[in-house]
């Protein structure tokens, strides 16, 4: 058979920045039956047996693949075509993002799927670069790899549609050997491990590994135990990031216990994702923002619905996710005083 591939958040972007891993899955499971496996091409004489889109952000971030697509079947899936924004809110429908049958999700995903096309120079006897050489594919992310060895998340956060996907009870999804083969590098992608009973067990799986390991979805401040740092402090990581999205909720101490106990720790080393334009006011980001700071982690500035922010909170974006303007300006007011006009208007309260 032959098999086209469209990764749609991709396509909408101008370019991958990061891989799409049921995509990745979908090319190992072909590949595996001998069939011819590619990036769709719309200019082909030959049209697909199957073609498969995957999407995992909503229209909002994403618009759909809208070219004619020669193939004798079409599969959309993921996410994001499962996401429609409803009074001001992204509602998540099940039936429309079927999971994959297991052979299929638990498959070792194809890394080899993204590439890019790099000249390597001829060198001549002295090893000076000449202008003749050749081309050669390399891997976009390359020594990486990619997965869930948990999925579920307990909180059911109201502009987070985990839960519906995946549960509220965190549940074991797959051991490490299933998308790990002695790559430097582990990226995460698990929504809530701290909740996870086995947490400690996992940490130290990882912490065997040797590779630096990327939670990409964050820890949980809340469930970080002394126990569960203390296993965490044995995983090699460049940088965590924890998230502060409830503004009523007083996270300070558990921040102060994690700066305690973290064996790396630190601005550089610590970010804690701030989510605004949700429920909060700019008074409730600044306080939250500012505790973080105080504590010696780093904030940054998530935007709910981007496209609906008002002005001041895409300002405290900008100023708080440039460290080198919020580390020159203590202030929210200082920065948007020394950068805009009439911003000696924004007070802090
Ligand atoms: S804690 Fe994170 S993963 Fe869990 S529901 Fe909230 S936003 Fe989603």
């Amino acid at each position: 058979m032959r098999i086209g591939l469209i990764d749609v958040d991709a396509w909408s972007r101008g370019s991958a920045t990061f891989p799409n891993i049921s995509l990745m899955k979908v090319s190992a499971w072909h590949k595996r039956r001998c069939d011819q496996v590619e990036w769709y091409n719309p200019d082909t004489d030959t049209p697909y047996d199957r073609v498969y889109l995957n999407k995992v952000f909503s229209d909002e971030y994403s618009r759909d693949y809208d070219q004619p697509i020669r193939a004798k079947e079409v599969f959309r899936r993921g996410s994001g075509y499962a996401l429609s924004v409803i009074n001001g809110v992204e509602v998540y429908d099940r039936l429309i993002d079927l999971p994959f049958p297991a052979e299929l999700d638990h498959i070792y995903p194809d890394y080899h799927l993204y590439q890019r096309k790099v000249f390597v120079p001829d060198v001549d006897v002295e090893g000076t670069e000449l202008e003749t050489g050749y081309y050669e594919m390399v891997d976009m992310f390359p020594d990486t790899a990619y997965g869930f060895m948990t999925k579920g998340c307990p909180n059911n956060c109201d502009f987070c549609h985990v839960c519906q996907m995946q549960g509220r009870k965190v549940w074991n999804f797959a051991d490490l050997s299933e998308f790990w083969n002695g790559q430097k590098n582990i990226v995460l992608l698990d929504p809530n491990i701290t909740a996870s009973k086995d947490f400690v067990r996992h940490m130290s799986a990882l912490a065997d590994t040797g590779a630096y390991v990327d939670f990409s979805q964050g820890l949980d401040a809340r469930l970080l135990t002394e126990e569960k740092i203390h296993a965490l402090n044995r995983v090699k990581y460049k940088r965590i990031h924890f998230a502060w999205d409830k503004p009523r909720e007083d996270l300070a101490d558990n921040f102060r216990r994690i700066a305690t106990h973290l064996k790396r720790g630190g601005r550089d080393a610590v970010s804690c994702y701030v989510l605004t334009n949700h429920s909060s006011t700019h008074e409730d980001d600044l306080r939250r923002i500012y505790t973080l700071r105080e504590v010696g982690f780093h904030p940054y500035v998530m935007i709910y619905r981007k496209p609906t922010a008002p002005q001041i909170t895409r300002r405290l974006q900008r100023w708080c996710n440039t460290p080198a303007l919020f580390y020159k300006f203590p202030t929210f007011g200082e920065y948007c005083r020394a950068t805009y006009k009439g911003g000696e208007g924004l007070e802090e309260p």
